[in-house]
């Protein structure tokens, strides 16, 4: 996969893509991560990549220009999203994504980097000051993407988080691979309790079952503290979700247990 980042921070960057898992995966060739600056794209000679908003008003808004033209280099597109072809429109799909980070957009979630995974090249744009101009998101951009509700000074946080959150799902990229399978929010659930060594730790002892050495137990017990935690913290995960004969009785049972113990 290739990601192309268009930032005016670009040093930014580099120490998380640069170390740990990222870093690996970038030198063993799993993922190509671009960091572009869009300032080079700026057609003044003060090289300024902002404007300030039409119609009055305080914060400065990144002029079109810079981004268009970063952003067509790197897709070889006059017009992300949509190209005209004889007969109609070709699939938006046939284009790389055009990320854009914003707090109005699509809040991020595990599903999303899953759908981001199964493409070949994305371009994130990392965005500043008070705003875009609004026709970077009508005409170039294919997905809109907040990493919650708040607001940062920044898009470069929100990209980190989208390249980190995508490259590990990439095959390969972590060394077990079923990690990101169990990883919670990919099925829906919230992952279970780890424990490790020592087996008592100040007088708090790791759940029997865990030492017990019984592979079929042990996944039962993982399945259903999976439930438990998600009924406690998240129960809208649980929502209109289809259980299995299996999954009904776990899920039963946690509920009775939280019951009395509240
Ligand atoms: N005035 C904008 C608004 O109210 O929507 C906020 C601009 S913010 C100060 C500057 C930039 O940071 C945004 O353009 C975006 O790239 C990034 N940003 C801030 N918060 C974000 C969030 N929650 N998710 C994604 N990007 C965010």
């Amino acid at each position: 996969m290739r990601i192309d980042i268009v930032t005016i921070f670009p040093e930014m960057f580099e120490g998380v893509i640069n170390n740990s898992i990222l870093g690996r995966a970038r030198r063993e060739g799993l993922v190509e991560i671009n960091l572009i600056d869009f300032r080079a794209y700026s057609n003044n000679k003060h090289n300024t990549v902002d404007d300030t908003p039409y119609g009055g008003g305080g914060g400065m808004v990144l002029k079109p220009e810079p981004i268009f033209s970063a952003v067509e280099e790197l897709t070889g597109s006059v017009r992300a999203g949509t190209v005209e072809v004889e007969g109609g429109e070709a699939p938006a799909t046939a284009r790389p994504r055009v990320i854009l980070t914003c707090p109005q957009g699509e809040v991020f979630s595990q599903a999303k980097a899953l759908d981001f995974a199964s493409e070949e090249h994305l371009v994130i744009i990392a965005g500043h000051y008070e705003g875009y101009d609004e026709r970077i998101r009508q005409y170039l951009v294919t997905d809109e993407i907040s990493i919650g509700d708040y607001v940062l000074t920044g898009g470069e946080i929100p990209a980190m988080v989208i390249v980190d959150s995508v490259t590990r799902l990439l095959p390969g990229v972590l060394g077990n691979d079923t990690s990101a399978v169990l990883d919670s929010f990919r099925e829906g659930l919230l992952e279970y309790p780890h424990y490790t060594r020592p087996a008592e730790f100040r007088g708090w002892k790791v759940p029997d079952v865990l030492l017990s050495g019984h592979h079929g137990n042990v996944e039962r017990w993982r399945r259903k503290e999976s439930f438990r935690r998600t009924l406690v913290r998240r129960p809208d995960l649980l929502q209109g979700r289809e259980l299995s004969k299996e999954d009904r009785k776990l899920l039963d049972e946690v509920m009775r247990e939280e019951n009395q113990t509240n």
